[in-house]
């Protein structure tokens, strides 16, 4: 992916995050504590819900981007260097 394609695909952080969502929601977010797979999304904390138990899981939690502070565009950019 060249950098003007990223940018238009990517305008704004908001855009990495929901484009982040729904490539985890592919891969299936499993809860860290009962291990089930079933998660409601919620919106306004932008964080998955476990149907089970409640466990809430972020957008980074267990991904390299936990422990860091960048934004999501920072880390889509690398990505997107790195894989090209
Ligand atoms: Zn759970």
């Amino acid at each position: 992916m060249n950098i003007i394609k990223f940018v238009e695909e990517f305008p704004d952080e908001a855009g990495c995050r929901e484009h982040w969502r729904v490539i985890r929601e592919k891969e299936g977010v499993v809860c860290k504590r009962c291990k089930c797979e079933k998660h409601w999304w919620l919106k306004n904390r932008e964080l998955w819900q476990c149907s089970q138990c409640n466990f809430r899981t972020s957008l980074r939690s267990g991904t390299m981007m936990e422990s860091s502070k960048l934004g999501f565009r920072v880390w889509f950019t690398a990505m997107g260097r790195f894989s090209s």
